[in-house]
């Protein structure tokens, strides 16, 4: 059996999708790929994704960039019938790396975790593609200029945006120094007609109250925006900052604001969500070790 990885493996190379399974008789299976292969671009453009692999196999003559199990590296023509699978079962659904985060929220969960718990739940990912694809919420804080071209062009839409609040100074106390950039990004994206599924966390004394309100109304102005979650703000014994979030009361308090002060607007009823964290029995989202 071929070494894997190979041992000639250029780890260097940013797109590389692993090749986990082939389903046999396909096109895929005609070429010779097996598990433990490499494909890493199709007709000469990287894939960095499942979304780039479906955007580009889209025709039914394609050119696959692969490295072998031996470590070669190679190019092969497939040719398929119309409709038909290609026959690639690939690892996750990112094939460069995971988009990180790069903001300093003061209620960010992965700071409130216990020592020595496995990496991965610390890994503090902000990747529009997996917004898209498996619906995580991601701030559009890291979003470069490429990759606002890209979602535009293959319309990767809707997503789901960690909107939180839009008062700009309590937006940058509560998320960080890159704050702004989310909601610019936001907005152009809007423009160009990607939609969004809009998050709030509600913090007591920052993003609530009359904050809210601005909030909501900026959001409901932008028919783009096609609903707003609201959820309280959750914290462990594993942190100092916070001591208290929102109890029964003041949910229905946070409800009024969030509800009652908005009937007026008609689409209400499948615009505005509280979690079922301000609900009973789920009255107090204070959490003694794990996740709310
Ligand atoms: S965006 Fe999410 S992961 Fe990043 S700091 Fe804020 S809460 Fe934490």
């Amino acid at each position: 059996m071929s070494q894997y990885p190979p041992k000639d493996f250029d780890r260097d190379l940013t797109c590389r999708a692993l090749v986990v399974d082939v389903i046999p008789e396909s096109p895929a299976d005609d070429a010779g790929f097996t598990p433990g292969c490499y494909v890493t671009a199709v007709d000469g453009t990287p894939i960095r994704d499942i979304i780039d692999w479906r955007w580009l196999t889209s025709d039914d003559v394609i050119t696959v960039s692969y490295i072998d199990t031996d470590g070669d590296v190679g190019e092969v023509e497939l040719e398929r019938e119309w409709g038909e699978d290609w026959g690639f079962e690939f690892e996750g659904l990112v094939f460069d790396s995971v988009k990180q985060c790069r903001n300093a929220c003061t209620f960010c969960f992965m700071h409130q975790l216990p020592k020595g718990m496995r990496p991965s739940l610390s890994l503090r990912d902000d990747d529009f593609r997996l917004s898209f694809l498996v619906g995580t919420f991601v701030t559009l804080t890291n979003i470069t200029p490429d990759d606002e071209a890209r979602i535009i062009e293959q319309h990767i839409s809707p997503l789901r945006v960690s909107l939180q609040v839009i008062n700009e100074d309590v937006r940058r106390r509560m998320i960080g120094k890159h704050a702004a950039h989310g909601i610019e990004v936001l907005d152009r994206l809007l423009a160009a007609g990607i939609e969004f599924h809009a998050q709030i966390v509600l913090v007591p004394d920052a993003n609530d109250g009359e904050v809210l309100k601005e909030t909501l109304d900026w959001a409901y102005e932008r028919p783009g925006i096609l609903n707003v979650g609201i959820v309280p703000l959750g914290y462990t014994c594993h942190q100092s900052r916070f001591g208290h979030s929102f109890n029964l009361s003041e949910a229905r308090g946070g409800g009024e604001t969030a509800g009652n002060h908005y009937t007026s607007y008609t689409r209400i009823t499948r615009y505005l969500h509280e979690c079922d964290t301000f609900q009973e029995p789920y009255n107090t989202v204070q959490n003694k070790g794990g996740t709310t």
